[in-house]
């Protein structure tokens, strides 16, 4: 017997990394993973590998940022699994240590980034929910320590992300639909990896009192916990996992 069994999950951003992670959980703890991203071909593999591992997963290319392309994603898990309980928002762009000065950032590369990284989470809420309202439902939104430290648009966007969670708890709430952040610090992923140097990462767990990266196993707990019917009473909440970051800062 798993928590989620007979219940649908989506899961954006679920081609790899933490969002990968968390589909694997879903589908081991007896889900209906809908594995959600904008990269087909790692996409459909993670699908294919939970299905091959036992579990049940289907993939839906998505692009968060696109409302029409959020609707397919909410057609397609109806269309399959005939409900939708619960829903991560996980998919951004990451933009690495390396991220331009918001006073001369691109402005269009600016208004993706922005439309990925914050609008997104919200055209997949206004897609899904209206699918939830009948029975309740349960979502958990991807944020960052970035939302609280310097971090230039990644920051502002993810901070965006924290008051969205907490807008949509008040309106949804009366719909028996709760929504909670997850707020991580640095994360051992091939986003990190690829997009940070390792002099500031090594800079960067010397400032961290536990003092090494997170790794996506070290959020997938309280995300499952968030989404299961354990966490009934919380909603609206931004919780750190990031080995004491912002506590210290
Ligand atoms: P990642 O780059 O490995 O995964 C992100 C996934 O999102 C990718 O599979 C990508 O294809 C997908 N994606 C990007 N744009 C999309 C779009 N428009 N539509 C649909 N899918 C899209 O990154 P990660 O390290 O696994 O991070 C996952 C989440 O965790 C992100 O929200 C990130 O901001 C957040 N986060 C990461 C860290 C970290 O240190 N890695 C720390 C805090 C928060």
């Amino acid at each position: 017997m798993g928590r989620f069994d007979g219940r649908t999950a989506i899961v954006t951003g679920a081609a790899r990394g933490i969002g990968e992670g968390y589909a694997r959980a879903l589908a081991a703890d007896g889900a209906n993973v809908v594995v959600a991203d904008l990269n087909a071909e790692l996409g459909e593999q993670v699908a294919k590998q939970i299905v091959a591992d036992g579990g049940t997963a289907v993939f839906q290319q998505v692009d968060v940022a696109d409302g029409a392309s959020a609707q397919a994603l909410a057609d397609a898990a109806i269309d399959r699994f005939g409900s939708i309980e619960h829903l991560v928002n996980n998919a951004a762009i990451y933009g690495g240590m390396k991220i331009d000065s918001l006073l001369t950032v691109d402005w269009e590369y600016y208004r993706r980034f922005m439309s990925v990284n914050m609008d997104g989470a919200l055209q997949v809420c206004r897609a899904v929910v209206p699918h939830m309202r009948a029975n309740g439902g349960s979502i958990v939104n991807q944020s960052s320590t970035a939302a609280w430290t310097y971090s230039n648009y990644y920051g502002l966007a993810k901070a965006g992300i924290n008051s969205l969670t907490q807008q949509l708890a008040t309106e949804l709430g009366w719909s028996k639909i709760r929504i909670n952040a997850i707020a991580p610090g640095p994360i051992d992923t091939e986003a990190t990896r690829t997009s940070t140097p390792q002099a500031i990462v090594a800079d960067m767990v010397k400032r961290i009192p536990l003092q090494r990266m997170g790794t996506p196993e070290d959020l997938t707990g309280l995300c499952l916990f968030l989404l299961s019917d354990e966490a009934s009473w919380i909603t609206g909440q931004i919780f750190n996992v990031d080995g004491g970051q912002v506590y210290r800062s």
